[in-house]
């Protein structure tokens, strides 16, 4: 069974490897479900899911500062809203394409299902690169891809956030140009920022989110996050804020990374060497190699494409907290970490480890948090968001982090009592899986044949 749909996948669209991968991981987990509840295969639910609602696909040209034009490819892919309205962020970069989006859209799905708000799934972007580009450059494109954009979206239809290479400043810009197009103010985007509509908290959510589950598997075995090492990949928002939740429990950050090198600080990021990697990354846009130049006891290490594992993950360390891109961890980076005695692997970045990864985490019996439950912090308080902009409040800093830490505990809760009623106690990756699936899939069955 799940070699007839990964089968009718592939046979669809056969480069699509990011999509096959995702689909695979949740189809072998759910395989159980869909024994106990034969009326989900006879209603062809896998074969509906893994089939988008639509996807949107549009040219986007734009100029840049020297007046020559480019045209970049815009996507929306509106994966499934039977519980709420799409809702997923938007990717600027230039590995972006049709198979990656839908694999984060179909990720999306159970991700949003888990957060137990009223959320759809969905996910976009462009193979538009903000790297080296000007702010007016960034503003033109974003506003060419919202001039397209914005008759798909809505605040009750599809609501976008942002995600790798698209942050504050982005969404300002496709903010500015969908108000203009509607002539409407409405929570249309999340991840505003906080003077016209954003919610405290959003920008921490994803890094904070997902050292609070960490800890909640921690605390599965009565132990606590203080006194930890903790290897931690990319150096933009997720990595950002996962070591600044990381420094609130007392445990030792000692990497960061982007896609030229990694830093490997034995004394620790602490909060000042923060600040640093903050001004650099958010208003510098520099250079992660620039820490090692700034705290010369840091070794700065750049990428070796002959190398067939990444050194970060071959470092000593209790923790590991992958959080800058999909498949990031190959079988040798998870054997490297499991065989130097990591306890934890907890996901922000979404699929970062590659599926004989993930085996090799689950057969040694660590503490592995997927990226669907781990990362879901973001999409909650983005919901948050949503909530706070149709009633035209806005909640204190302190409410909204309670609310983001009771839902990844509850999340936390979800998958374990997912894992234990289907046979498979301690294993997150089935408990976020079926307990996902089940949700949106009941929805599904509600609603009829749409
Ligand atoms: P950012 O753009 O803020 O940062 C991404 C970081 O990852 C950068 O340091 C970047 O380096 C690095 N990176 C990106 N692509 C590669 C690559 N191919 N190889 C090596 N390094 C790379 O993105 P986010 O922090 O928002 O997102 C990181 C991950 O977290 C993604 O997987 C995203 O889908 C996931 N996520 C994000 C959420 C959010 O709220 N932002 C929510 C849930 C999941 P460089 O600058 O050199 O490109």
């Amino acid at each position: 069974m799940k070699e007839d749909i990964l089968k009718v996948v592939k046979d669809k669209d056969p480069n699509e490897r990011e999509f096959h991968q995702a689909v695979g991981e949740v189809v072998e987990s759910i395989m159980p479900v869909l024994d106990r509840f034969p009326e989900y295969r006879k209603a062809k639910i896998l074969e509906r899911l893994v089939e988008p609602d639509r996807v949107i696909l549009f040219r986007v040209p734009w100029m840049d500062d020297r007046g020559e034009v480019h045209v970049n490819r815009g996507f929306r892919v509106e994966m499934n809203n039977a519980i709420g309205p799409y809702k997923g962020g938007l990717r600027f970069h230039p590995s972006v394409n049709l198979g990656i989006l839908k694999f984060l859209a179909f990720e999306q799905v159970f991700k949003n299902a888990l957060t137990t708000l009223p959320m759809g799934g969905g996910k976009g972007g462009s193979d538009f690169d903000p790297k080296g580009k000007s702010d007016t450059e960034v503003m033109r494109f974003c506003q060419s891809f919202m001039c397209e954009l914005f008759r798909h979206i809505g605040p009750n239809t599809d609501v976008p956030a942002g995600d790798i290479g698209v942050g504050a400043r982005e969404i300002g810009y496709l903010f500015g140009m969908y108000k203009k197009l509607t002539n409407e103010f409405t929570g249309v985007l999340t991840g505003k920022n906080l003077n016209w509509g954003g919610s405290l908290i959003r920008p921490e959510a994803t890094g904070y989110g997902s050292v609070y589950f960490a800890s909640e598997m921690l605390g599965t075995q009565n132990k606590t996050l203080e006194g930890k090492i903790c290897l931690v990949s990319g150096s933009g928002n997720v990595a950002q804020f996962t070591v600044e939740k990381l420094l609130d429990f007392n445990a030792l950050p000692v990497t960061l990374s982007d896609s030229s090198g990694y830093i490997f600080d034995e004394e620790g990021i602490d909060r000042e060497k923060l600040s640093f990697v903050k001004r650099l990354k958010n208003v510098k846009r520099g250079r992660i190699k620039e820490y090692a130049d700034a705290y010369p006891k840091a070794v700065y290490t750049p990428v070796d494409p002959a190398l067939d594992y990444n050194p970060l993950w071959n470092h000593k360390a209790h923790c590991a907290f992958p959080s800058a891109t999909q498949n990031e961890i190959n079988e040798k980076d998870a054997r490297n970490l499991v065989q130097n005695g990591v306890e934890v692997v907890c996901e922000g970045a979404n699929m970062p480890t590659v599926p004989e990864g993930v085996d090799l985490f689950l057969d040694s019996h660590i503490l592995y948090g997927p990226g669907k439950a781990a990362n879901a912090g973001g999409v909650s308080v983005s919901g948050l968001e949503m909530t706070q902009n149709s009633m035209r409040l806005s909640w204190a800093r302190e409410e909204v982090d309670q609310r983001l830490q009771m839902i990844m505990r509850s999340i936390h809760r979800t998958c374990l009592d997912a894992a234990v009623a289907y046979g498979a106690p301690g294993n997150y990756v089935r408990g976020a899986n079926i307990a996902g699936f089940v949700k949106v899939v009941e929805a599904m069955m509600d609603q009829g044949l749409v």
